[in-house]
C-alpha cells in the first residue's frame, strides 16, 4: 500500500511555502519572520537566562580563587578591572535579563551585555598577555563562544559580537605593542573560534527555523482534510458555530453553499479510484479560490460534498458566487461517460441564506442548504438552487442530526 500524498494545492499555508522556499539566509517572509521572532524569544530567553546566571557565579568563584589562593592586588589592573568593572557588569547583564519588563528588549539588552562583558575580558586578556601570561586569552574566546552559543542570540547579532571581539583584540593588543608574532598567533586562535561560534550558531537558528515551519504545519494539517486540503468537517462545524453566533450579534447574513458532485459513484466505478481522488482535488480548488473574503471559509463536509460559507455576502455576489463555481467546474471539461446529465463531471448546488432576524437556528439553516440541495437533484443536477433558510419548510435533511446540538 502506497502512503497517500497530502496535497497543498488549496492549504496556503505560509508555512509550506517558506518551507519549500527555504531561507539560506535566516529570514522568512515578513509576516511570519514577526511570529517567529516572538516564538523564539520565548524558546531561548529561559536558555539565556540560566547561563548568563552560570556565567556569573563561575566569574565570582574564580575571583574568590585568586582572593584566596593567588592573592589579588589591588593595584593590579586586571583585578581592578574585574572587581571593579567585570563583576558589576555582569551582574547588571544577568539583572537586565532576569528583569521581566525588559524581556522584549533580551536581544538588545543580552547583545550590548556581552558586547560589553566581553570588551572587558579582552582588555585583561591583552593586558595579562603583556605582563607575559597569555593564558588568560581563553577568557575571550570564552565570551565569545558564550555569545554564540549560550545566550540564544540570533546569527547575525552574534556574528557581529565575534567579528567585534576579534577585532578588539587586534585594537588593543597593537596599541599595547604585544608581540606581533605572540599577537598574530592568538588572533588566528580567536579568529578561529568566532568562525566555528558563528557556523554552530548559524546551524543551530537554522534549525530552530525549521522546527517552527515543521510545528506550525503539523498543527495546520491536523485541520486539514489530506486529499483535498480543504479544512475538515470537524473545523468546520467548530467554526460554523463562532460564526453563527458572530452573525447573530452582528445581524449579519451567512450564506451557505453545498456542492455535490453528480453521479460520482459511477465515476469511480468507470475511471477508478485515484482519478476520481484527482477529480475531488480538482473540484475543491474550484471551491477554495471563492473564499477570498475574510470570514469566508470552505471545508470538505465529507466523500465528494464540499461546503463553502460566505459572512455578510452583498446580494449580487451572494448570487453570483455559487453559479460560478457550478460553471467553473463545468469549464474544466473532466469527462465524465458515465453522467446522467452530459459527458463532463458536473456539480448541484444547494443554497441557503440565512438572514439576520429571520428567528432560524443554525440546525434550521443547514437543513434548509440540504433541502435545497436534494431539490437540485430532483430537478435534473448541474444546477444551483436557493432558498431563504427562514421561509423553507424543510421535510428531509441527513445534516440536520449532525448539527441538533449546535443550534
Ligand atoms: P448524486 O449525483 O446523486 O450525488 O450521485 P453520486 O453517485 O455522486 O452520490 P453517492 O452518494 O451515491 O456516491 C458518492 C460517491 O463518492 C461514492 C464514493 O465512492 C465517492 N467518494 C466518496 N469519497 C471519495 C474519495 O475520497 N475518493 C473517491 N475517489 N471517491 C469518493
Ligand atoms: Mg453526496
Ligand atoms: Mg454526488
Amino acid at each position: 500500500m502506497s502512503v497517500p500524498q497530502i496535497s497543498f494545492e488549496n492549504m496556503r499555508s505560509p508555512y509550506a511555502d517558506q518551507l519549500s522556499a527555504g531561507f539560506p539566509r535566516l529570514r522568512f517572509a515578513p509576516a511570519l519572520e514577526k511570529e517567529f521572532r516572538e516564538f523564539y524569544i520565548k524558546q531561548t530567553v529561559p536558555r539565556g537566562r540560566i547561563s548568563s546566571l552560570v556565567a556569573l557565579v563561575l566569574v565570582i568563584a574564580v575571583t574568590i580563587c585568586e582572593l584566596v589562593f593567588g592573592g589579588i592586588q589591588a593595584d593590579n589592573a586586571v583585578n581592578v578591572v574585574r572587581l571593579g568593572l567585570l563583576c558589576p557588569l555582569l551582574t547588571m547583564l544577568v539583572a537586565g535579563i532576569y528583569l521581566p519588563a525588559l524581556e522584549r528588549f533580551y536581544s538588545q539588552v543580552a547583545s550590548f551585555g556581552v558586547a560589553a562583558v566581553g570588551l572587558l575580558v579582552t582588555y585583561m586578556c591583552v593586558v595579562s598577555a603583556s605582563a607575559g601570561a597569555s593564558y588568560v586569552l581563553a577568557g575571550t574566546l570564552l565570551v565569545n563562544l558564550y555569545a554564540c552559543l549560550f545566550l540564544g542570540l540570533m546569527f547575525y547579532r552574534a556574528a557581529i559580537i565575534s567579528v567585534f571581539l576579534v577585532g578588539s583584540y587586534l585594537v588593543m593588543g597593537i596599541a599595547m605593542q604585544l608581540m606581533s608574532q605572540e599577537l598574530f598567533y592568538s588572533a588566528a586562535m580567536l579568529g578561529t573560534a568566532a568562525v566555528i561560534g558563528m557556523i554552530a550558531t548559524y546551524n543551530l537558528e537554522h534549525a530552530i527555523r525549521k522546527s517552527f515551519l515543521e510545528r506550525n504545519l503539523l498543527f495546520e494539517l491536523a485541520e486539514r482534510d489530506g486529499l483535498t486540503g480543504l479544512y475538515n468537517r470537524r473545523i468546520f462545524d467548530n467554526f460554523m458555530r463562532r460564526l453563527w453566533r458572530q452573525s447573530r450579534r452582528e445581524e449579519t447574513a451567512i450564506e451557505i453553499v453545498l456542492i455535490d458532485i453528480d453521479y460520482f459513484k459511477v465515476y469511480n466505478d468507470l475511471y477508478g479510484h485515484q482519478v476520481g481522488d484527482d477529480t475531488l482535488k480538482k473540484v475543491a480548488q474550484c471551491i477554495s479560490k471563492r473564499a477570498k473574503r475574510p470570514f469566508d471559509f470552505c471545508a470538505r463536509y465529507g466523500g465528494e460534498e464540499f461546503v463553502l460559507v460566505l459572512y455578510g455576502p452583498p446580494a449580487d455576489y451572494a448570487k453570483a458566487v455559487p453559479e460560478q463555481i457550478r460553471q467553473d467546474v463545468l469549464d474544466m471539461a473532466i469527462a465524465h461517460e458515465g453522467s446522467g446529465v452530459g459527458v463532463t463531471v458536473t456539480v448541484s448546488v444547494g443554497v441557503a441564506i440565512a438572514r439576520p432576524g429571520s428567528g432560524r437556528s443554525l440546525t434550521g439553516a443547514i437543513q434548509a442548504v440540504d433541502e435545497a440541495l436534494y431539490l437540485a437533484k430532483k430537478q435534473g443536477r448541474n444546477r444551483v438552487v436557493s432558498m431563504d433558510a427562514s421561509i423553507s419548510e424543510v421535510e428531509t435533511g441527513k445534516f440536520r442530526t449532525a448539527f441538533e446540538e449546535l443550534a
